[in-house]
């Protein structure tokens, strides 16, 4: 038997719950490897974020994001209701601040999937907070993912390319780096560092 221990909680410290965050230049994968792991589980929980984005085909309020009118994101950041937002790409995005931290209290592990100005406020909000960011394997094949994703149109391409070269720039300000060439192998990384299992 141990002889002492210190504190009132008998969970050692790397099974504590923990916030997880990750970025990655737009079209790098991030989404595809998010919903993989949660496939096979979903006991991941991952945080809705708001958007003034318009809905891709497919995609559900409530379950992709809350989409949001440019009058309900600035009510949205005026109450302070989002732990961090962020514009990209001529659009603002934004994580519900109560949802996040009633999971964290609840001592339960959150996942957090937002862009690298979001990621920055994190960390200054939250040092705990680890940061995990999604590489492609190579320049082209970024360029390849995003073009051939076919949701968006030409000029915002670009503008995401863009927002990409300064993204990849700032990889050393992360934790961790996970490259994006096989979505089965990325998404059991990321579930071990989600310290879920
Ligand atoms: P993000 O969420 O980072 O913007 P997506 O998840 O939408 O990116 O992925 C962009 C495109 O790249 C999609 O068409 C997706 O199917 C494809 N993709 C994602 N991961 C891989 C991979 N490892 N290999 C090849 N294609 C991938
Ligand atoms: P998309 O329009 O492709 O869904 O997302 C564009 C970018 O916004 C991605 O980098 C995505 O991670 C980021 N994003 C999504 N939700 C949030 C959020 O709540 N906050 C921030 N800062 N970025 C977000």
């Amino acid at each position: 038997m141990a002889a002492t221990t210190r504190g009132t909680s008998p969970v050692p410290p790397d099974a504590r719950p923990r916030l997880t965050v990750l970025s990655g230049p737009s079209g790098v994968g991030k989404s595809t490897v998010v919903a993989h792991m949660r496939k096979e589980h979903p006991e991941v929980w991952l945080s809705v974020s708001a958007t003034t984005r318009r809905p891709r085909p497919g995609e559900q309020h409530g379950v992709h994001y809350f989409f949001v009118s440019d009058e309900e994101m600035d009510k949205l950041i005026a109450n302070g209701e989002l732990l961090e937002w962020a514009e990209f790409a001529g659009n603002r995005y934004g994580t519900p601040r109560t949802a996040v931290l009633e999971r964290l209290e609840a001592g339960e592990p959150v996942l957090l999937e937002i862009d690298l100005q979001g990621a920055r406020q994190v960390r200054e909000s939250m040092p705990e907070a680890q940061l995990v960011f999604l590489a492609p394997p190579s320049w082209e094949e970024l360029v390849r993912r995003l073009t051939g994703r076919g949701t968006e149109p030409p000029d915002v391409i670009e503008r995401r390319l863009d927002a990409a070269k300064v993204e990849l720039a700032a990889e050393p300000e992360f934790d961790q780096t996970l490259v994006n060439t096989s979505v089965e192998d990325v998404a059991r990384e990321l579930l071990a560092l989600t310290n879920v299992v």
